[in-house]
């Protein structure tokens, strides 16, 4: 195992949560799957949810907390967010509850925590910089825009997990009705592919060894229209960009 390693147990509208292990912590960011699903997608990347220290939960939305709650109360885990993610009321009681205080640094065991704040259509959504021993990965879903803020906050990662919701041309001629075109495609709802793009030529793209595209919108995307957006800034090494499925996720990622 590298210094920092990460998986995905399934990423898109139906469902996210993600794994962040350095070999000694190792913690899930949101469950939006339920709970025997959860522990099916965690089984077949060799983890048992006792072994989790925590779980992040990025904001209120089901495709991120559907199965926070079960998977707390059954597995007695602690769950961390945000005072407005709380207050949305959809998590119920967890046998242990932390604050998540938005660019306000914390940590779990050997984990370094930077919770930060994302324009997004929920109470107090917070996407995540986490850095062990030297190393970073951003996790970074469900923004409508990238902003200064996101842009400083993420900048200087080492692997980077970022939307890429939807291509603008699918969605505008695609199933969904107007108002719901409008939310996704608007400033507080998703990335869309070239958005993705933008964001990353303005992070800089030297130290990044891996660029997984996430949440890819099912209905209003395809992995190669994602990929296509983003390959040509990488000069023709694409090896360092994938994919993370609905279904099949992504198996575990070391950062060197
Ligand atoms: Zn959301
Ligand atoms: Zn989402």
């Amino acid at each position: 195992m590298g210094k920092l390693n990460f998986a995905s147990l399934g990423s898109g509208s139906k469902g996210n949560a993600t794994l962040i292990s350095d070999g000694e912590t190792q913690v899930l960011v949101d469950c939006g799957f339920g709970l025997r699903e959860a522990e099916r997608r965690l089984a077949r990347l060799g983890v048992h949810p006792r072994q989790l220290d925590a779980v992040l939960v990025t904001h209120e939305h089901g495709d991120h907390l559907r199965g926070v709650g079960p998977l707390a109360r059954r597995h007695g885990m602690p769950v961390y967010l945000t005072p407005g993610t709380w207050l949305s009321g959809r998590l119920g009681e967890v046998p242990q509850r932390h604050w998540i205080i938005p660019q306000s640094r914390f940590a779990i065991r050997s984990l370094v925590i930077d919770p930060i704040t994302v324009p997004h259509d929920a109470r107090e959504p917070v996407q995540f910089r986490f850095e062990s021993r030297d190393r970073r990965l951003g996790v970074l879903t469900d923004l409508g825009h990238p902003t200064e803020h996101v842009i400083e906050a993420f900048s200087g990662c080492d692997a980077l997990i970022l939307e890429c919701n939807h291509d603008r041309y699918m969605l505008e001629i695609g199933p969904y009705p107007p108002r719901l075109k409008r939310r996704v495609g608007g400033n507080w709802g998703h990335l869309a592919n070239v958005q993705a793009a933008a964001l990353l030529q303005r992070l800089g793209l030297d130290r990044l060894q891996r660029i997984v595209c996430s949440h890819l919108s099912e209905h209003n995307n395809r992995p190669e229209l994602a990929l296509e957006a983003l390959s040509p800034l990488l000069d023709g090494d694409a090896s360092r960009l994938i994919v993370a499925a609905q279904d099949r996720g992504l198996h575990w990622q070391a950062i060197n």
